[in-house]
Order: C-alpha cells, then structure tokens, then sequence
C-alpha cells in the first residue's frame, strides 16, 4: 500500500468509526448470532491475489457487524466498560503508524521516555505514594492486561520470598500465594503458570455481607501453613472486585503481610481509577503504607482503549531481578550504562507496543478535570440508579455500591432459591435479547444477582433511565400471573 492509497483509505476507516460511533445507538448492543454463523459466513481459504481495500470495509459491515457486542453502546453495562475515546483511538493509530517495538530503551528512546512520564503522571494523578514513582526505588509500567500484572507481580514477589533462588529454581519450596473467593481468576492462572499449581493458591474468608477478605483468617491461614512448611509469597487484595466491586481491607491485610515480610499486590483494576476524584481517593487507603505492587487499568474506566493497565512498584529491584536476562543480541551500550530503562524487564514478552502514546493522547485531550468529570458522571447514574432499585418493592439492591457498579435482585413472590434463580436468569436473557441494554449477573452468596457497571463514555442519564424503566417493565411481565 502506497502513502497515497493510505491516505485515501485511512481516511475511509477514520470516516467509518466516526459513523460508527455517532450511529452506535442504532445497534442491538449484545450481538445475536449464533456459534459458527460468522465463520460459515467467510471464505475458508485466504485470496491468492490481493484485494482492494474497499471489500474489507463491505465485508466489516456485512459479515463482522452483526457479530459485535458493541462495548462503547451506551446501553452496555456488562462486565466492566472498556472504553474507547476518540484520542485513544487516535493516539493507538499513531501507534500503529509508527510501527515502533519498544522493547529496549535504544530501540526508540521515545517509547519508553514518554511512558516513564506518563505513568509517574498517572500515579501523580491518583495520588499514589511518591515511591511509586521512577525517580524513587519503584516505577510504573504500562501492562498488557491486570492479569499480566498479576503475573508480573507473583513473580517479583517469589523472587523476594527465596532470596532470588526462584529465578534459578523455580518452586523449589513450597511457596504459597493468598487470596479470596472474589479474587480474580487471573491470579490462580498466575499460580499455575509460575509452576506453584492452584493447590498452593489458599483461599482466605470473606466478610459474608461485604465480600471483603477477612484479615483473621489471613492471619490463621498464614499460622497454620507456615507452621506445615509453607513458604508464604504473595497476598493479592483487590480494590473492586470483579463480581460485586467489594474492597478488601488493604491496610490491615498490609500489616499482616508487613509483619511476615510477604508481598502485598493490589489488584486495583476496575476501581483504582476512581482515584482521581478527592472524594473516592479512600479507594488508596493503606496503598501508600502497605502495596508492594499495585495495577489498574485505564482501558476500563479510564477511556483509554484496551490493552492498557498500568502496574507500579515499590521498589522494583525485585521485579527486574526475577525477569532480566540479557543476551548477546540485545547488549547496547545504554542498557551497560545502567543510565536507561529497558521495559522489556519489566514483563513478560520481550517486544512492546508503544502503548504510552494512547495514555498520553487521553490524558492530553480530557485534562485531569476531563476524566474527574467522567468518572464522576458514572459514579452519579449508579447512585440514582440504586436509589430507583431501592425504592422498588419488586427489588432488592445489594449494599454498599460506592462506585459505578449496582448488584441487584429482582423478588419473585413465590419462588424461592434455584426457581427465583432461573426467573432472574431468564429475565436477564429476554432483556439482553432486547438489545436496547445489556448486563451480565453474578452470584452473592449462592444467589443470583444482576450487575450493572455504569461508567461508559456515551452513557447519559437517559440510557440508564430507560434501561431501568425496561428492567421494570419485563420483570412485572414475568411476574404477572399465569406467566
Ligand atoms: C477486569 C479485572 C481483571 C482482569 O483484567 P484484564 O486486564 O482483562 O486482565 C483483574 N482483576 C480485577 C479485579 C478485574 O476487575
């Protein structure tokens, strides 16, 4: 492709997602097709000859769009959003276009200068501790994913607890990793990839009301497996839980960890961005004292597209030491003058996009003041929304929901347990097949429960209004009698 057929067709793909983003609305937001249908619909063998540009674009709409769950719909509140912003897609293209692998600071000095700014600018913004920050022992990075982090963070904090000897050895002893019931998954994959096996994941109590892990039982887990031999690496609390948003109590975990010199991670994916408002930065609490490592990710609150978690340490040595190996083809003279950082140590590829520049775009465009303002308008429609849920007799809320996600129960009268269940799934499938909104459910304490994660750049107060309105209006249908 020449410079010019670029330029004509860029500007056909820039004039597409705009059209796409400003007709959104349009679309059923949970894409409706069924397993196969998109592959039976495209041809098995790739084309000998090159094709123009214009059948891929015909091919997106005509085969690809139907089977899009349209994440930036301002009616998605699955999961957690993962949001796109027009200067994060910009700046992701300019990514693109540079072409730049980042995986030595030599490689493109730029790369791994600018994302040293922009995750010491990050920290700055969420008011993280001054030792998470470059110029102090720690440092940020820019991940591909929290679990990454997870990952990243394990292995660090393996490299502490055997004195380097994991790095060698691998789990030569019997190193055992904490967490809850609502820890993500990502950190038994973590345990299992590092070679510890999910049998020396141990599963630490939760508060039953709050979902919050229990620091007793930390404390008598820790007793009882030292005492069997174990060698305690890592406690994993999380800042907004994947399923309910619930909030570990990271500093009294942090004084139990800092009692026993283990690692304290904090999984702060979803929440920790929240951070950059005064009024939610409790979400810190006991980071600054306690967090060995701590990660978040712009790409799901942040309005930064997917893939961007930023993970910072307290002291990275660790960190470099579990995962710097350096080989003949990669020695440069500014990584053996010690005066440079190489990311690539920092994780566990060797290459790297230039991920910075899609932060930096979005942290340029908003302003700090931009995307308070964002996170504030999520954190607002959940509130209302949760009032209108609670002041419903035909529902129940689940306390507390201080942010952007709102777990709910609809009553059925008359049913109970595995029935009431079924009539809440059901009623999340007409709903989700309504494609006016779509929401994912959970389970809190053997129960199901429906979750809406507000926080989406297009969502508006409208969006919200209507989806509750519709949630309203289906549940009374299911309920009615002789349904
Ligand atoms: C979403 C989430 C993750 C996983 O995020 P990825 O970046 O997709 O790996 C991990 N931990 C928590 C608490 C999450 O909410």
């Amino acid at each position: 492709m020449s410079p010019e057929e670029f330029r004509r067709h860029g500007k056909q793909v820039i004039d597409w997602i705009a059209d796409y983003l400003a007709g959104i609305e349009s679309y059923p937001v949970m894409s409706q097709v069924k397993p196969g249908e998109i592959r039976r619909a495209l041809p098995p063998e790739p084309p000998e000859h090159g094709e123009p540009f214009e059948d891929v674009l015909a091919d997106l709409d005509r085969v690809l769009l139907p089977g899009i769950t349209h994440w930036q719909h301002p009616g998605f509140f699955a999961y957690y959003p993962s949001n796109a912003s027009g200067p994060a897609i910009l700046g992701d293209l300019l990514s693109s276009g540079l072409g730049v692998q980042g995986m030595l600071w030599v490689t493109s000095p730029a790369c791994t200068e600018l994302e040293t700014v922009v995750v010491d600018w990050l920290a700055g913004l969420l008011g993280l501790p001054d030792h998470f920050r470059t110029d102090a022992r720690g440092g940020g990075v820019i991940q591909d994913s929290a679990s990454s982090a997870c990952l990243v963070a394990l292995l660090a904090a393996l490299h502490r607890a055997g004195g380097g000897r994991f790095a060698t050895h691998g789990a030569d002893r019997p190193y055992t990793l904490y967490v809850s019931s609502q820890t993500h998954s990502s950190l038994e994959k973590a345990a299992r990839i590092t070679g510890l096996g999910s049998a020396r994941v141990r599963v630490v109590d939760v508060d039953p009301r709050t979902l919050a892990m229990d620091p007793g039982h930390l404390r008598a887990l820790l007793d009882q497996d030292v005492a069997a031999g174990a060698v305690p690496a890592m406690v994993c609390a999380t800042v907004g839980t994947t399923s309910t948003a619930a909030i570990d109590p990271v500093a009294a975990l942090g004084e139990i960890c800092r009692e026993r010199g283990i690692w304290l991670h904090v999984d702060a994916a979803y929440a920790g961005v929240a951070a950059i408002c005064p009024e939610f930065r409790w979400v810190n609490d006991g980071v600054a004292d306690h967090a060995d490592s701590y990660s978040t990710n712009p790409h799901k609150w942040l309005l930064t597209n997917f893939d961007c978690t930023v993970l910072w340490t307290a002291d990275r040595a660790p960190l470099l030491g579990a995962l710097s190996i350096l080989p003949e083809f990669l020695i440069n003279a500014a990584t053996s003058s010690g005066s440079v950082i190489d990311y690539r140590d920092w994780q566990v590829s060797l290459g790297r996009r230039f991920r910075a520049l899609k932060l930096w775009s979005v942290i340029r465009w908003y302003g700090a003041e931009g995307l308070r303002a964002h996170i504030r308008k999520g954190v607002g429609l959940a509130q209302d929304l949760a009032s209108w849920i609670a002041a419903d007799p035909g529902f129940e809320v689940h306390e507390p929901h201080p942010l952007g996600l709102v777990c709910f129960r609809p009553r059925w009268p008359g049913l109970t347990g595995a029935a009431a269940d079924q009539a809440t799934t059901r009623l999340m499938e007409l709903l989700n097949a309504g494609g006016e909104l779509y929401m994912t459910h959970t389970r809190i304490d053997g129960r199901v429960v429906l979750r809406m994660a507000i926080g989406g750049v297009a969502t508006e107060r409208r969006h919200v209004e209507q989806a509750w309105e519709r949630i309203r209006r289906e549940h009374a249908a299911l309920s009615a009698p002789g349904h």
